[in-house]
């Protein structure tokens, strides 16, 4: 018993609670940036601090979704992702202080650190739509989203087993990780009904909050053409806020007349999910008025803590959240970083916002859209990627996944600039 004890007491007063860096968050983010500064720092320097054990590569949630693949493909044990320099803290961070250097965890204890890399990613709110976690609980033949692990395994069999009647998708009223994707589920299910000869028996329809179908003008005209030939109602403007499963309606808040209510009949609705910043960082001396973390868009350090740097979804960074938008970034981040850190003055670019959003339009079909702040078109390859096209979807299905596995998460992989030039230099010769 007092061996046990001594055991006990000697393990707690080993724990280490100082680190040279300090990551909150071990998603596409975290590990991009972990895993370069893992080649850099000494053991024990580096601490990341997530209490998930499943790794998602969330944009794989779309195929799941559309039964391309499973959701167990599309995960991975957390161990198996984490750097083996790097010590993982399986706890969530609950308040940050910057000005201490200090983040507090769930169980209380507190860590402190030198320089801090928030990556948190962004929260999930279903509450925001009046009865729609009930819905979505209780309703799974009707009621679905590709947003979560919890859900995303009922939406196959809701859009295959679907016969006839009204297909609503919505696009909710709150910034969102991957804008495309509630859409991009909506044509590989209008492309389902037509494979099990249901087509003409189903209205499809999408609702969206946002005054255009997508945010970009080259790929919204590219999509509009998509939407007309295949029959797709399009609503703007319209902003999910209940769902009455009883009575298998969807009530939408017209938000050019706030307060006007417009119901529509459902036999299936996929929900855009609501999101917003977690509370902890919303909270913060981090985060501006919006909740978001405060960052310089173009070095993707903290505006008033210079110590920290934060990448992704938890930003405040004018882009669109994608994962894509991490591999456009995470290298500039632990440039500048580094440069701090160990006192280097090595030139870094400046991140310009680039993000992607590969448009899966059917089984079989793809727009990659590319684009870097104000909505500017920036593509890869030396083709008009504003075409629904095959290649694109390989890429999207076949190649994206693996890209992500074996380089984003292990910090090789800084986006497809390299390829870009490659390709435009060809071009120019
Ligand atoms: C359905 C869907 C489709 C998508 N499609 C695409 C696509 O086609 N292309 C694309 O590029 N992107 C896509 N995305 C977006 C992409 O997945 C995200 O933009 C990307 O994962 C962002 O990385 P991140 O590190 O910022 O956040 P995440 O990868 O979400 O990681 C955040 C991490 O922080 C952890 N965390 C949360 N709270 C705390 C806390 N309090 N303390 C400690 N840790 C915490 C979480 O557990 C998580 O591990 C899609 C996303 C979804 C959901």
């Amino acid at each position: 018993m007092n061996s046990v004890y001594h055991i006990i007491v000697r393990r707690l007063s080993t724990q280490q609670n100082h680190y040279k860096l300090v990551i909150i968050g071990s998603g596409c983010g975290g590990l991009a940036c972990a895993s370069k500064f893992a080649k850099k720092l000494p053991k024990d320097n580096i601490a990341i601090i997530d209490k998930t054990e499943i790794h998602t590569y969330q944009p794989g949630w779309t195929l799941v979704g559309a039964g391309l693949k499973t959701a167990e493909e599309v995960e991975k044990p957390q161990t198996q992702c984490i750097p083996s320099n790097t010590t993982w803290i399986q706890s969530n961070a609950n308040q940050v202080e910057p000005e201490k250097n200090h983040v507090q965890l769930d169980n209380g204890r507190k860590i402190t650190y030198d320089y801090l890399i928030v990556a948190a990613g962004m929260q999930i709110n279903f509450n925001k739509i009046k009865g729609a976690i009930d819905a979505l609980d209780n309703d799974p033949q009707h009621v679905v989203s590709i947003y979560t692990r919890k859900y995303v395994t009922n939406v196959y069999n809701a859009l295959n087993n679907l016969r006839a009647g009204n297909a609503i998708f919505t696009f909710p009223a709150t910034t969102i990780k991957c804008p495309g994707a509630p859409q991009k589920i909506m044509y590989l299910a209008e492309d389902l009904f037509r494979k099990n000869n249901v087509r003409d028996k189903i209205t499809v329809t999408y609702n969206t909050s946002l005054p255009v179908i997508f945010g970009v003008k080259k790929y919204a005209a590219a999509l509009m053409e998509v939407v007309k030939k295949r029959n797709i109602q399009l609503n703007t403007r319209l902003n999910l806020v209940e769902v009455r499963k009883d009575s298998k309606e969807a009530i939408f808040e017209n938000l050019d007349q706030p307060g006007t209510m417009k119901t529509f009949k459902y036999d299936l609705l996929h929900i855009g999910a609501p999101m917003q910043p977690h509370e902890f960082l919303a909270k913060s001396p981090l985060a501006d008025a919006s909740g978001y973390v405060d960052v310089d868009k173009e070095t993707l350090q903290h505006k008033k803590f210079p110590n920290v740097f934060a990448i992704g979804d938890c930003t405040n960074i004018p882009t669109s959240k994608t994962a894509a938008a991490v591999a456009g970034s995470n290298d500039i981040l632990v440039r500048n970083l580094s440069n701090l850190m160990f006192g280097n003055s090595d030139k870094v670019p400046k991140y310009d916002g680039y993000t992607s959003c590969p448009l899966l339009t059917s089984y079989g079909k793809c727009i990659l859209a590319e684009f870097i702040f104000d909505g500017k078109p920036l593509e890869t390859f030396p083709v008009d990627q504003g075409k629904e096209r095959r290649t694109a979807y390989i890429l999207k299905k076949d190649i994206m996944p693996s890209l992500y596995w074996n380089m984003l998460i292990k910090g090789t992989w800084n986006g497809p600039a390299t390829f870009r030039k490659m390709f435009h230099l060809g071009m120019s010769k």
